[in-house]
């Protein structure tokens, strides 16, 4: 009882406390950091400029890579991830 009482009171502040722009904020800058630290870069050079090759496109240029890098054309299967 006394639990429930203490969460319903808890809610009613919150929501009056924080407004709906913060929370908005909050999931945006979250998903962005995400976004950006799951991205492939190249292996050789390390920057996140690379092109993903359809398997007809990598056959005709006959290297047989899955990947190009824009910035230093270095090709590649498997893109190097940076974790953190
Ligand atoms: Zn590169």
């Amino acid at each position: 009882m006394s639990a429930d009482r203490d969460v319903t009171t808890a809610s009613d502040l919150r929501s009056d406390i924080v407004p709906e722009d913060f929370d908005l904020k909050a999931a945006r800058q979250k998903h962005s950091t995400t976004d950006r630290d799951a991205r492939p870069r190249c292996p050789e050079c390390f920057k996140i400029s690379i092109v993903k090759r359809s398997p007809g496109i990598a056959g005709i240029v006959s290297d047989g890579r899955a990947y190009r890098c824009d910035k230093c054309g270095h090709t590649f299967d498997e893109p190097a991830e940076v974790g953190r």
